[in-house]
């Protein structure tokens, strides 16, 4: 049997595993964090993701997800730049983060090892194969094959951690990969967006079906999940690395019912805003490749970041199925996310501006732009329906 080892096991690297399972691969997956998980906020999963999740036999995401409804545009005081309307266009659907990890996870068989409390150090190829080392905490083995270091991929532990080797390494360790790192020591790897991100799980009853408000310097969005509870998501200009804002405060005056969500969420999550500088560097190198953050971290000004890696892993399967070599997985992907990074990180720029005058010409210009596409939308319909 062929063998892979995955490093990092967040929403792209179970994506991976599951995909490397289903091409007859064993797989062994090393995670640094003691235990498998993802962090409490909601998540955006397009079409193009939900389909690579259905050929992967992943079940439940159209049970747990809630259908987007289109969404409109508000300033902070709630007039409305572009009104919600039907544009035609594909919508994600909103999922906990949690469960579509969890959803993931249940489709690993046995041919895939989890070493959890298990940091990858080191990661060496030749014509064979490749040689990782990594340390471990604690006794690691969790999943479904359950076995030790020397589980899917060949490996051993020795005074200075452990050591695995196989034909592939995945390397889905996030945007700061060490992977990655070792590759190529001269990227300049992640660059600060000028932004913090907030995120919470507001658990209150409110009518509104959604959309974003932009303010000046700061934005804010929500949307519903399933269950009833409300995912929300804002951002304000900020240093990298300053004291936490109570979220609270900064949206006090804006429109209801930011504030009513606000004071309805128990835990605030905070991340420093950073993606990765185009070019991206290649994503295939030998017997190593890079996949999700680490290949192409994205801000999340379009949601896409997660579903990137989860297309990833779908590429991955068809160029191994139809036994291509991986450049064909470098050729496919790396294309399409650069310009999504490229993309997500212009939205974030306009997003955040914060002169009066910016603000007002750039409101000015999305009320028109929004308009025009709500009636190029009326007019694809009128020409598409029967007669
Ligand atoms: C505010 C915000 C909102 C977002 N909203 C969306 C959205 O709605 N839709 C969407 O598609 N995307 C969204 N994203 C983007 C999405 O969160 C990421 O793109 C996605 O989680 C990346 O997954 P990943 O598996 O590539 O990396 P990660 O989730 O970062 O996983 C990397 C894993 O590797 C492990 N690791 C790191 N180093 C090592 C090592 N040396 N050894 C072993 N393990 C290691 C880490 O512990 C981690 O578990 C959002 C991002 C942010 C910040």
């Amino acid at each position: 049997m062929r063998t892979a080892i995955v490093v990092g096991a967040g929403i792209g690297g179970v994506t991976a595993a599951v995909a490397l399972e289903q091409c007859g691969w064993q797989v062994t997956m090393l995670e640094r964090a003691a235990e498998l998980g993802e962090v409490g906020a909601g998540i955006s999963v397009w079409p193009g993701a939900a389909a690579v999740l259905e050929e992967l036999g992943v079940e439940g995401v159209a049970k747990a997800a809630r259908l987007g409804e289109a969404a409109g545009m508000r300033r902070w005081d709630g007039r409305w730049i572009v009104e919600a309307a039907e544009l035609g266009i594909e919508l994600p659907v909103m999922l906990h983060r949690a469960q579509l990890h969890q959803l993931i996870r249940d489709r690993l068989g046995s041919a895939v090892t989890i070493h959890t409390g298990t940091t990858v150090t080191g990661v060496t190829q030749d014509s064979d194969g490749v040689t990782v080392t990594a340390t471990s905490v604690a006794p690691a083995s969790a999943g479904s094959g359950g076995a030790g270091p020397a589980g899917a991929a060949s490996g051993s532990v020795g005074a200075g951690g452990a050591e695995y080797r196989a034909e592939l390494v995945v390397a889905a360790d996030g945007i700061r990969s060490g992977i990655r790192g070792l590759l190529a020591s001269e990227y300049k790897g992640p660059r600060y967006s000028g932004y913090t991100a907030y995120r919470g799980i507001a658990e209150v009853e409110v009518e509104d079906s959604g959309g974003e408000t932009w303010g000046r310097g700061q934005r804010f969005g929500f949307a519903k999940l399933i269950d009833g509870r409300i995912y929300w998501y804002a951002t304000a200009n900020r240093e990298p690395g300053g004291a936490d804002d109570d979220v609270k405060e900064l949206f006090a005056n804006w429109h209801e019912p930011i504030p009513a969500l606000l004071a309805a969420t128990r835990a605030v999550l905070r991340n420093d805003i950073y993606d990765l500088p185009t070019p991206l560097l290649p994503f295939v190198h030998g017997r190593v490749l890079l996949l999700g953050d680490a290949a192409h971290a994205m801000t999340p000004n379009m949601g896409r970041g997660a579903c990137s890696a989860i297309e990833d892993a779908g590429a991955l399967a068809r160029v191994l199925r139809a036994g291509k070599d991986l450049s064909a997985y470098d050729a496919e992907r790396r294309p399409a996310t650069t310009k999504l990074v490229k993309r997500s990180h212009q939205i974030g720029v306009i997003g955040q501006l914060d002169s009066k005058l910016a603000c007002t010409v750039r409101d000015a210009v999305l009320a028109m732009g929004g308009k025009t596409a709500g009636l190029l939308a009326k007019r694809r319909k009128v020409e598409q329906s029967p007669v």
